[in-house]
């Protein structure tokens, strides 16, 4: 990382501060994730909200921002995060389909379409359907599935 993204502008409402607190996740997270997305498009953007949607995993966790440019820097929406790894690239058909998740690929510029995604925590390797773009596979993980889903699988792989 460069020292310019440290001065980067993050507008943060307190709510949103509040919740990042509380999930253990730190500006400096949320700017790793953000010059990462915004360096090489790695992002999905929602039509009608005009938000971005990126991961990162800098190490062992997986975090989440949604933000948009906002200014001479961005609006941070919302982040989380997860242990459990996303193995990229090996997404399979899904047989399921799902309502429009509104959400599409920065780079292909195609609407997520459900795909079986390969995911991975400690020795155990999951098949969950999760929206992915269907030309790259970048996969999306939404705040539900990470904070409830996830969340709950990790804790009782680490109580086996
Ligand atoms: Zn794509």
């Amino acid at each position: 990382m460069t020292s310019d993204d440290d001065s980067t502008l993050l507008q943060i409402s307190p709510e949103v501060r509040k919740l990042l607190e509380e999930r253990g996740i730190r500006e400096e997270d949320l700017r790793t994730v953000i010059s990462f997305a915004e360096n090489g498009r790695q992002f999905h953007t929602h039509d009608a909200a005009g938000h971005r949607l990126a991961y990162f995993t800098p190490s062992k966790v997986t975090y989440w921002v949604e933000y948009q440019p906002e200014g001479e820097g961005f609006r941070i929406h919302n982040a989380y995060s997860h242990r459990m790894k996303i193995h990229q690239g090996f997404n399979m058909p899904s047989k399921k389909t799902a309502a429009e998740t509104g959400w599409r690929c920065a780079v292909c510029e195609l609407p997520l379409e459900l795909a079986i995604v390969k995911l991975a925590y400690m020795d155990e390797t999951f098949a969950v359907d999760l929206p992915a773009c269907p030309a790259c596979q970048r996969v999306l993980v939404s705040e539900e599935q990470a904070v409830t889903k996830m969340a709950l699988a990790e804790r009782m792989l680490e109580d086996k």
